[in-house]
């Protein structure tokens, strides 16, 4: 609603009341009282005029309700025609001057906001059309106006116009400075909206701003700790791998690794556990549980279904609330989480590592892969020792016999003489040949020379004691050697032996034969001074033997 707009509607209102107290003084004047001397219309023109205001006044209401009165035509219109009505009502209906000074105080007031100058023209027009009216009626009733009337309606007409000239005057001041500070509120209101906007702007994006900041900042927190716990995984891994690759001792290098992972996953217990495949059955290698009645439950119940199940598919298993039903291991241990890892290779299951923890639900996927990555390392590092034991093994064992070779029997010779010498013990060394041996591969085939060759070698090796060595020296020439025997017992031996391997007859589907063989034997201190020369002296006396008929002993 426009400020002026509710004097407007004041306007109308204070016009019903005049419009209803003209109809009064029409109906007691005109039809009651039947007075004659103020009547200057008739009454019908009186009740027309009436009638014209009311709908004067419709029209106007009308016109504010819609929003069209300030329109310029038809508020203009209005402004125009109001003091004329108003005047006309005062002059011919003889409403007192005081009705006009109240409703052209109306009239200004509501013009007061198109500016002074409107007012002031406003004022002039009021005061051209009273005189025009004034004008009209003196001489229209002249002859029932004295001269004294005219005189001071003129002068009355003069001096309202004169006070509304004031009044237009004093209001178009006050108003247009009220319009100017107006302006100047709306203007900083407005500068003061559009800082508000702004800041409520900045204070958005300060606070979008905060939420990206917050979504990074627990980004690069989530990062960090995934970068810590791969550093931790990584440390891990590499200090297993470092052990692999510096521990070459299976058993102590599981040591190890069973320590670096309680260090690291903090667990309760952490086992190894190695499957024997001959009694195809788990056992406990490495544990740092040390109580005798959890050890024993542990050794009873590890060949659970389970964990046997998890060795043969080679799947891992995670249970962070372990039902002893399923796990028996863990009846009256106070253990509710566990991870089992199979330690398997493509060729191999060589067992699980089993750690637990006393807290249910204190195992993650983390921790689970963790396990898994130390798994495969450890089932590598256990293939890659089992077959350097197997190269080791290969390294000093001639293929054919299965006794060691010439090399390792080299390396032991050193090894024994020093010994000897260091002990001051006798040491003897035999060296045999099997006696026409070109000429019984001619008659029963290469093929079954190497049976008898085999079989020679581990009769000589089941034959003697535990300390002695044989090896196979080269073709069909074999070494012994006898620690701590001196050259007597050393013959005894040999001719033991000799005479066995006269006796043996090796057979197979059509072959039945047998074989003798020569031996030449030295002894330290009482031949040899050297391993060389003991070596020496023993091959020396084979070679009599042989010149000597074979199938017998010879000494230096
Ligand atoms: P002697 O020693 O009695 O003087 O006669 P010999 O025929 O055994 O002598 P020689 O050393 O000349 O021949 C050795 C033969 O041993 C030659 C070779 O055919 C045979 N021989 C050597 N190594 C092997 C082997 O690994 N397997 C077989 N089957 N025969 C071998
Ligand atoms: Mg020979
Ligand atoms: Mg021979």
């Amino acid at each position: 609603m426009r400020k002026n707009e509710k004097y407007e509607y004041m306007y109308i209102n204070f016009t019903w009341i005049f419009i209803l107290i003209g109809t009064f003084f029409v109906i007691t004047l005109d039809y009651i009282i039947q007075y004659q001397n103020q009547i200057y219309l008739s009454t019908q023109s009186k009740i027309y005029f009436l009638f014209l205001v009311v709908a004067m006044n419709f029209f106007k209401k009308y016109m504010l309700k819609r929003s069209l009165f300030y329109n310029k035509f038809i508020f203009y219109f209005h402004r125009l025609l109001e003091p004329l009505f108003i005047l006309f009502s005062v002059v011919f209906l003889g409403f007192g001057e005081w009705v006009f000074i109240l409703l052209v105080f109306f009239v200004l007031t509501t013009t007061l906001e198109k500016g002074k100058k409107v007012a002031l023209l406003l004022v002039g027009h009021s005061f051209i059309c009273g005189f025009v009216i004034q004008i009209i009626k003196l001489y229209l009733y002249r002859d029932m106006i004295d001269g004294d009337y005219r005189v001071n309606t003129i002068l009355s007409m003069i001096f309202i116009h004169i006070i509304l000239l004031l009044f237009a005057l004093l209001c178009g001041k006050i108003y247009t400075d009220n319009y100017e500070n107006e302006q100047q509120n709306k203007k900083l209101f407005s500068e003061l909206a559009s800082r508000y906007d702004q800041l409520a702007l900045a204070q958005e994006e300060i606070k979008n701003q905060n939420e990206k900041l917050k979504d990074t900042n627990c980004k690069v927190e989530d990062t960090n700790k995934k970068l810590l716990e791969s550093l931790a995984e990584l440390y891990t891994v590499q200090q297993i791998a470092q052990a692999i690759s510096s521990i070459f001792d299976i058993k102590e290098l599981l040591q190890h690794v069973n320590d670096i992972i309680i260090g690291v996953m903090g667990v309760n217990n952490s086992t190894i556990l190695l499957f024997d495949e001959i009694r195809d059955k788990l056992r406990i290698h490495t544990t740092n549980i040390t109580k005798r009645e959890d050890l024993i439950s542990i050794n009873d119940n590890i060949n659970c279904e389970l964990l046997m199940e998890a060795l043969n598919s080679g799947n891992s298993i995670i249970e962070n609330f372990a039902d002893p039903k399923e796990y028996p291991f863990v009846q009256n241990r106070d253990i509710n989480s566990i991870i089992c890892i199979p330690l398997i290779t493509k060729s191999k299951k060589f067992g699980l590592v089993l750690i637990e923890h006393k807290y249910a639900n204190a195992f993650d996927d983390n921790n689970l892969r963790l396990m898994n990555i130390i798994g495969k390392q450890v089932g590598i590092a256990l293939e890659n020792a089992e077959l350097y034991q197997k190269m080791q093994v290969m390294a000093m064992v001639d293929s054919l016999t299965g006794i060691y070779n010439r090399l390792y029997f080299q390396d032991r010779l050193k090894s024994e003489f020093e010994n000897a010498k260091n002990n001051k013990y006798p040491l003897s060394l035999a060296i045999f040949d099997i006696d026409h041996f070109k000429k019984f591969n001619d008659t029963y085939g290469h093929l079954f020379g190497d049976k008898v060759l085999t079989h020679i070698a581990l009769l000589i090796k089941n034959s003697l004691r535990s300390g002695d060595i044989v090896a196979r020296f080269g073709g069909e020439e074999f070494v012994i050697l006898f620690p701590r025997t001196n050259l007597k017992r050393a013959y005894e031996k040999v001719e033991h032996l000799r005479k066995k391997v006269e006796k043996t007859i090796i057979k197979d589907e059509l072959i039945s034969a047998s074989v003798t063989i020569s031996f030449g034997v030295s002894s330290y201190p009482e031949f040899a001074n050297s391993e060389a020369d003991l070596l020496k002296t023993a091959d020396n006396a084979l070679y009599t033997a042989k010149e000597n008929g074979r199938n017998c002993i010879r000494t230096p």
